[in-house]
């Protein structure tokens, strides 16, 4: 850019923020290098640790860099011709500076935080026992001088108390991106990166590509990247929290701390940071702690990212088309599911994590066209409901609400839609008529019993 007086400064400056606008708008950005963070690390900074009263004691570095590694494999098989850079790899100790460094020296395109949160936890008590304990009580005899002070002794029981502390009630995963009031933050990472930053201008001739963030023009521009980098990272956040959702766990949203994150707003790229669930919570330490939450959590991801990239990169992506139990391709939720009301609604308890559903046609056989939905998964796509029974099984989530809707696509020849649910609870056995129409959706609830 060639320099000139300062008042033609600012239209250059101007001008070069509507072009690059107009660029921004049109050109794609191709994805290709992700930087994946495993949060925390090393015995310096174990982040959060479960600590509620019979906790798996775990520490977050450890399902960071867990959950991470399934992410980076995940990533490298869906997406093989992306350059998918952890920061870490083995249980070593990272500054966030270092962190920042190592995604802003791989020229990241995308940065993925992944941490685990904790709250503050209630203590709780009870009572273990009794201890004898003396008291003494004063009494006074007499009157004037002949006033006497009298000590009497006497002994009580009390309760003798243990303390502990109560797991966190808090449960699900949330997506965070850098406050919108730090972007100036963001704004000098990218005036400290590469002094030949490379800008996407889809074909102009390269030796435009190269800005000075120093001058005011490089300012301006700066200042439109640290937009458009929110702006992306509120998208990608987006879609992770969408894929989250579809995996039935709480998802609770976008969100952006007050405080700020300083990883996400050093890094020069769209970053995000992803609290896989609450250690100090049971179910999630379980989950973030398992195998297979793990897994879910990287395919999560992983889906969020293909969505980005295709979107980004101005591409078609099909998510891929998930079947039902029976192999049937699944179409996507019928617009009008959530507005239909629950009439008829039941709760059943049940002894096993695991029960059998066998469903039928409740009299008549006419032609009752329905669809299953269990924690808002589609699971059994428009069957018609006969004499012989469909058959599935369901997995029931320990200290959730499980929630089966039966939808009716049709009404039948004989309104409304009835089924008849027979539900195997290990030896015990539930049977359960539900009734459907084009406006009302029929629920059961299942609330595992406890088992202590
Ligand atoms: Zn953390």
């Amino acid at each position: 850019m060639i320099r000139k007086k300062v008042p033609f400064l600012i239209l250059i400056a101007a001008l070069h923020l509507l072009i690059l606008n107009n660029l921004f708008s049109q050109t794609p950005k191709y994805i290709k290098t992700i930087v994946v963070d495993a949060g925390h690390g090393g015995s310096k900074d174990p982040g959060a640790i479960g600590q509620y009263e019979n906790s798996l004691r775990s520490q977050e570095k450890d399902v960071t860099l867990a959950i991470s590694l399934k992410l980076v494999a995940e990533l490298r098989k869906q997406l093989p011709g992306v350059n998918i850079v952890p920061t870490r790899t083995t249980d070593i100790y990272q500054d966030p500076r270092e962190k920042a460094r190592i995604a802003n020296e791989a020229k990241g395109d995308l940065f993925l935080c992944i941490h685990a949160d904790s709250g503050p936890l209630k203590q709780g008590r009870r009572q273990i026992g009794t201890r004898t304990v003396t008291r003494h009580k004063i009494t006074y005899t007499g009157k004037g001088k002949k006033k006497k002070k009298i000590r009497t002794s006497y002994e009580v029981e009390e309760p003798v108390y243990e303390y502990f502390k109560l797991p966190l009630t808090r449960s699900g995963t949330s997506v965070w991106i850098f406050a919108a009031h730090k972007t100036s933050d963001k704004l000098k990472a990218i005036m400290d990166g590469d002094e030949n930053f490379e800008i996407e201008t889809g074909g102009v001739d390269s030796v435009e590509n190269s800005l000075d963030f120093k001058t005011p023009e490089g300012r301006t521009i700066a200042a439109i990247y640290a937009k458009r980098y929110q702006e992306r990272s509120d998208r990608l956040a987006t879609m992770v929290n969408e894929e989250i959702e579809a995996t039935g766990r709480p998802a609770l949203g976008v969100n952006q701390r007050q405080k700020g994150i300083w990883v996400l707003q050093a890094t020069n790229m769209p970053a995000i940071l992803i609290e896989t669930g609450f250690i100090n919570n049971p179910d999630d330490e379980k989950y973030i702690n398992s195998e297979k939450g793990q897994q879910e959590l990287a395919s999560a991801i992983t889906e969020a990212v293909k969505r980005y990239k295709a979107q980004v990169e101005n591409t078609n992506y099909t998510p891929p088309t998930k079947t039902d139990i029976t192999g049937k391709k699944i179409t996507a939720t019928p617009a009008d599911f959530e507005k239909r009301e629950i009439k008829d609604a039941k709760t059943i308890m049940v002894n096993n994590s695991t029960v059998k559903i066998d469903l039928y046609d409740d009299g008549e056989i006419d032609n009752d066209i329905v669809s299953v939905y269990f924690n808002k998964s589609l699971i059994f796509d428009k069957k018609p409901l006969t004499a012989s029974a469909q058959s599935f099984n369901i997995e029931l989530v320990p200290g959730k609400t499980n929630e089966l809707v039966l939808y009716a696509d049709n009404l039948g020849n004989i309104p409304p839609n009835t089924a008849l649910m027979v539900i195997t609870d290990g030896t015990e056995r539930h049977e359960v008529r539900l009734s459907a129409d084009l406006k009302n959706n029929a629920s059961i609830r299942f609330e595992l019993k406890n088992k202590n």
